[in-house]
């Protein structure tokens, strides 16, 4: 087992934690942020890779967080680990104030694969960013349930439980704020009073809403854990807890630890912060600092590890899943096979994540679709295709996959960062 460095937070305390703070891709990277400063690590930026980078930094870059441990001597390969910071939403346009009939409403845009039934009825909060005309840019966070997506009365819709519920994304998905004529501006003055500024002052804004429920254990045993956001915040999680645990003394002279959260994963990863952007391979360049051809030997030595949730058996929905591989909550992280590639598992780079798992002491589980079933994807194919590294794809299993709310077990996100811990212990 891997001695866990002090700092370390492995509780299920910490990651709901983790998971109340992170209620939007910056603010899990700030939150993640704060956790490797406390541990030790210095903040850097990419406008200073040329600067020198320290032994243990981050780079925190809006929804993207870049960190790692460097070794003792010059690095000849590196080990990966790769999330993501966003999940599907609600976004609010840029012209958001709207309504009809004394109601107020904020004009919503849908930003990934929701569930969209589980956004009604549910108090909902805001989150993101807000940036100011001189270029500063505010975290924003509204704890208060000032939205609501209300659903239609069973009077007014008799058929709903048998037709299957119908909504249009445009036209149902418009949350209530409230009551009277909406007037034009409304929304930006009410952000500006959240960040104590001007409305003149605000340039443009990316923000969200949430649901305002926080994470709780769940069951009568209090096995299951219950969140907005699991995908993939458990996993950002983990990787952070396992970097901060795994302590530069415990890694061989010549391997360095890296963590990458992106962003935009769940529309395709393909923008600055996203996995198919460049600024991972940036910070791999610079922490190597060496030649061209011998940074390129360097990643033909690595290994990554793309950790994102999966897909655990749903007893009501058993037909569902390939009747050999049922991940199970509780029962160890998932590594994730697809012979299509839609994950980037081979065989390689599976086996290095097995044994890494009974070093660590953790059980695991293995996930295939049913062959009728298509199969997600992963930051996993990118970021092995960009960088060709060998890249296993694992995660925690969860039901509710894209549900305002999700659940997994509660033992499980604990096993994923002991794994993670191990494997940047090597
Ligand atoms: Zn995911």
């Amino acid at each position: 087992m891997t001695p866990m460095n002090k700092e370390s937070d492995l509780s299920v305390d910490g990651l709901m934690r983790h998971l109340n703070a992170s209620v939007s891709p910056a603010h899990s990277v700030e939150y993640s942020a704060t956790r490797l400063r406390e541990a030790g690590l210095i903040e850097t930026s990419l406008a200073r890779l040329n600067e020198g980078l320290p032994a243990a930094g981050f780079i925190a870059d809006a929804g993207l967080l870049l960190a790692w441990r460097l070794p003792q001597q010059k690095v000849r390969q590196f080990r990966i680990v790769g999330a993501h910071t966003d999940s599907p939403c609600l976004k609010v346009k840029p012209l958001p104030d709207s309504g009809s009939f004394n109601w107020k409403q904020i004009g919503v845009e849908v930003y990934g694969g929701i569930l969209n039934n589980s956004w009604l009825d549910r108090d909902l909060g805001l989150a993101g960013r807000v940036v100011l005309t001189d270029g500063t840019v505010k975290n924003v966070r509204v704890d208060q349930a000032i939205a609501r997506i209300p659903q239609l009365a069973i009077h007014l819709d008799r058929e709903v439980n048998d037709r299957g519920l119908v909504l249009d994304r445009q036209v149902h998905l418009a949350p209530i704020w409230g009551l009277g004529q909406y007037q034009p501006g409304e929304f930006a003055e009410f952000i500006a009073e959240q960040i104590s500024s001007s409305v003149n002052d605000i340039s443009f804004w990316d923000i969200a809403l949430f649901d305002l429920t926080p994470a709780s254990l769940l069951g009568h045993d209090q096995s299951l854990l219950t969140s907005g956001r699991l995908d993939n915040q458990v996993s950002c999680w983990a990787a952070t807890e396992g970097l901060i645990a795994a302590s530069a003394s415990e890694q061989s002279f010549n391997t360095a630890s890296v963590i990458a959260l992106f962003d935009h994963e769940e529309v395709g990863s393909e923008s600055t912060h996203g996995a198919s952007g460049p600024r991972l391979a940036w910070l791999l360049e610079a922490l190597h600092g060496s030649t061209r051809t011998e940074f390129h030997e360097a990643l033909s030595r690595s290994h990554c590890i793309s950790a994102d949730n999966a897909h655990a058996i749903h007893p009501n929905y058993p037909d569902r899943h390939e009747p050999a591989h049922r991940p199970t909550p509780n029962l160890g992280p998932v590594l994730k096979v697809n012979a299509n590639q839609r994950y980037a598992t081979s065989a390689e780079s599976a086996a290095v994540f097995l044994q890494t798992c009974d070093r660590a002491g953790v059980p695991h589980q293995v996930f295939v679709s049913k062959n009728s079933m298509p199969c997600g994807t992963t930051i996993g194919p990118i970021t092995s295709t960009q960088l060709g590294i060998p890249t296993v794809d694992v995660g925690v299993a969860q039901l509710s996959m894209h549900s305002a709310r999700e659940l997994c077990g509660a033992k499980d996100p604990a096993m994923l960062a002991k794994v993670i811990a191990q494997y940047f212990a090597v």
